[in-house]
């Protein structure tokens, strides 16, 4: 799970790591009366769950309370697009206002589950403020990693690493042992997978401060932390997911046009590479998972119906667990109630195999059976060629 800048900053602000002063304003009035508080200048910020709001337009600079007045105005409700949103962009409903700092120096850090070590690592690198995988791609030595023995926490030896990789100095380089370690104890603590604070600042006074931060949730882990569910954003979620994940159904967005049924992660996997095989592409998939209803299958077959780049949907199941006939059913009801216009291709497989081949046969729904994956594969390819 993904949250705002703003939230994220509060959970800073918990641990005691440096990050301007900012508060979200409700309307243009607050805007105003936060950027007088702050000595007339402020930084107006989109809050959206994607970065590269500076180049895209959603980071403002205010010389004035009243033009931190117009930059809400102008930024809020309007839909922000950036390298990371797609080029449908996302509506801004929340602006936060920020306390403007003079910068000396843009530095990157970053905490994550690294799968090379199977650990948590810090990623510090003195190239802030720009994409890091820009500079992961062309100057790879400039990023230093650091991983983390779980047994011993962060060592002082680590934490002068990180502030060598940095280019740290002075005041910068006191504070920053106090800063790595409470950064580390709050992604333990709250159980992230990702803290980044891209840029890290030096200020032209010498401090270390957090000026952006993006943080995100291990899902497993949520049930234990609903201080941190509380910050969920649902607008910010694909509805679609949001919906899936209510009925316990795993659906996925994909960029492509055949939708895709599957159940269990392997076969989904093998599913896209399949179709991509035969020259289209996943629109989506939805894992129903291993022993599904009729019902859930009826609700995965909508929310699969309901995704507009959907031009052919592509059932792959195979039943184990659960039995053919009644994914044919749950396929069968579900085509009833939402009077599907696109083709389907259903490919079963396993326990009641032949009666569920039978159900769809005797449907008279236009629903074609592939004989295999393969076959399945190309039928539904075919169908939208
Ligand atoms: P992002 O583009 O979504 O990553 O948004 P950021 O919060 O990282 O802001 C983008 C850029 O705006 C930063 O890299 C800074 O260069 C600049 N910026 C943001 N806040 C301030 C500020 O308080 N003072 C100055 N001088 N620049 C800022
Ligand atoms: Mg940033």
């Amino acid at each position: 799970m993904d949250i705002h800048e703003y939230q994220a900053k509060e959970l800073l602000r918990q641990f005691n790591v440096a990050t301007p002063d900012g508060r979200v304003a409700g309307d243009a009035a607050e805007a105003r009366s936060i950027t007088q508080e702050y000595g007339g200048r402020s930084v107006v910020k989109a809050q959206i769950h994607a970065g590269g709001r500076g180049k895209g337009g959603g980071v403002k600079f205010a010389k004035t309370p009243d033009e931190s007045a117009q930059l809400f105005e102008k930024m809020r409700g309007m839909t922000l697009v950036t390298k990371q949103t797609g080029p449908e962009g996302r509506v801004v409903r929340t602006v936060f206002i920020a306390r403007p700092v003079d910068i000396a120096k843009e530095l990157y850090l970053s905490i994550l589950v690294d799968r090379i070590s199977g650990r948590v690592a810090f990623l510090a690198s003195s190239e802030g403020g720009v994409e890091i995988e820009e500079v992961a791609a062309k100057t790879p030595e400039k990023i230093v990693k650091v991983v983390v023995d779980p047994c011993v926490g962060l060592a002082g030896y680590q934490a002068r690493e990180l502030a060598g990789a940095l280019g740290l100095t002075g005041d910068a380089l006191k504070q920053s042992g106090a800063f790595l370690r409470n950064l580390y104890r709050l992604f333990l603590e709250k159980d992230c997978s990702m803290v980044e604070i891209n840029p890290l600042v030096v200020t032209v006074q010498g401090e270390l401060t957090a000026l952006d931060a993006k943080i995100a949730f291990d899902d497993n882990a949520l049930f234990r932390h609903p201080e941190i569910m509380a910050y969920r954003d649902l607008s910010e979620e694909a509805p679609a997911e949001t919906e899936a994940s209510s009925f316990g159904l795993n659906f996925i967005k994909l960029d492509g046009s055949i939708g895709c049924m599957v159940n269990g992660a392997g076969l989904a996997m093998a599913t896209m590479d399949i179709i991509q095989h035969h020259g289209s592409s996943p629109a989506n998939f939805l894992d129903v998972g291993g022993g599904a209803s009729e019902e859930a299958v009826n609700n995965a077959f909508r929310i699969i119906l309901q995704d507009p780049g959907v031009k052919a949907v592509l059932v792959n199941i195979f039943g184990g667990i659960m039995r053919c006939d009644i994914v044919a059913r749950g396929i069968i009801k579900a085509s009833r109630e939402n009077g599907v216009t696109v083709p389907v291709v259903v490919r079963l497989e396993g326990t009641n195999v032949e009666e569920g081949k039978r159900i769809l046969a005797e449907s008279g729904l236009k629903i074609l059976v592939g004989a295999n994956l393969d076959d399945a594969a190309r039928k539904v390819v075919a169908s939208i060629q």
